[in-house]
């Protein structure tokens, strides 16, 4: 293999808090090892348009601790098709780009892969989602602040829900899976969770609300995950409606807040052992995997393996919210 003198570093898909301080890890690592970078903006739809910028140590000063991304992320449609992979590929050639780490989730990983696959060039990936939805990791750069912002929210729902005697539906983050969901479920104390990995039919959801209300009478929370059977929180609630008229029921959907804010500490040390982990990887000439933390161990694991492997929830959790609700 080539000797890699030159890596490109970008963040793709939707962004999650904690991106940056990988970004920096990356950079930082690389440096340390006399490895130039570049940053691509816009993820692989900045590849396609030429949108590549120098990185130095001081480029990612004063950046662990804010949200977002710094490289700005999206969502690219040109880079699906092959004309697309071949322009990016072609700019990141015109740079003397040799290897690549790509921070994000499933689809950047897919198209990590694609160009790997196709060109030759050797890709890393950073687990940067808040779904928490990759094998080969224990958790995803971003879902443990997600996770914190969405409970912080629930809580003071929870205080005007209690006020009120009312039955609050929240809706949060996960359209295939329900990690967020089930945490933040527990974290609040709600009385029911609903999640796509765990069927949910109405008549179901409706008997286990009567019980609630027939045992306590008082104010309930119910997270829904959006990928949720029912539809989510808003036709939830307009199935509900009849069944539970003499309860004021309240929808809130927590949606992009969840993504935003400064990232927790555990996400910055995640993030940070990941951006390092990944350059360590190309520099002892790995190729086509994903960098993790499993059991506090950090591992490779092969790219296609991480979405492939549909990561498990842990249902032993899922029995004790019902347990505890
Ligand atoms: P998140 O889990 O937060 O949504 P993600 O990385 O899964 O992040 P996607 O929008 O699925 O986000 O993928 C990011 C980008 O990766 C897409 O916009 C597209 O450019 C590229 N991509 C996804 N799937 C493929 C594929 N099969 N082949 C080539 N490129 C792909």
């Amino acid at each position: 293999m080539k000797t890699i003198k030159k890596i490109a570093v970008f963040t793709s898909g939707g962004d999650s808090p904690g991106m940056n301080a990988a970004v920096r890890a990356v950079v930082r690592t690389a440096i340390n090892n006399d490895l130039s970078v570049v940053g691509v903006r816009f993820g692989y739809q900045g590849m396609i348009d030429d949108d590549l910028v120098d990185l130095h140590d001081h480029s990612v000063s004063n950046i662990i601790q804010r949200g977002g991304t710094i490289l700005k992320s999206a969502r690219s449609k040109d880079f699906r098709a092959r004309e697309g992979r071949e322009k990016a590929v072609e700019n990141l050639k015109k740079a003397n780009v040799d290897a690549i780490v790509a921070i994000g989730g499933d689809g950047t990983f897919r198209g990590a892969t694609e160009l790997n696959e196709e060109f030759g060039i050797p890709v890393i990936g950073v687990p940067g989602t808040i779904d928490n939805d990759l094998s080969g990791t224990d958790e995803t750069i971003g879902y443990d602040t997600a996770m914190n912002t969405a409970m912080d929210a629930i809580d003071k729902i929870r205080d005007t829900a209690d006020a009120h005697d009312r039955l609050f539906l929240v809706e949060v983050m996960g359209r295939e899976a329900g990690f967020i969901a089930l945490e933040t479920g527990i974290a609040t104390g709600a009385e029911l969770i609903l999640l796509p990995e765990a069927v949910s039919r109405i008549d179901d959801v409706r008997e286990s609300l009567s019980e609630v209300f027939r045992v306590q009478r008082r104010s309930s929370l119910v997270i829904v995950a959006e990928g949720d059977e029912t539809g989510g929180a808003i036709k939830l609630a307009e199935n509900l409606k009849e069944d539970f008229e003499k309860y004021e029921m309240r929808v809130s959907v927590l949606g992009h807040i969840q993504r935003g804010g400064s990232p927790t500490s555990r996400d910055r040390v995640l993030a940070s052992r990941l951006g390092s982990a990944a350059v360590q990887a190309l520099v002892d000439g790995h190729t086509n995997v994903m960098v993790g933390v499993v059991n506090n161990q950090t591992k490779l694991t092969p790219m296609k393996n991480t979405w492939a492997k549909k990561k498990s929830l842990n249902y032993e959790l899922l029995e004790l919210a019902k347990v505890l609700s």
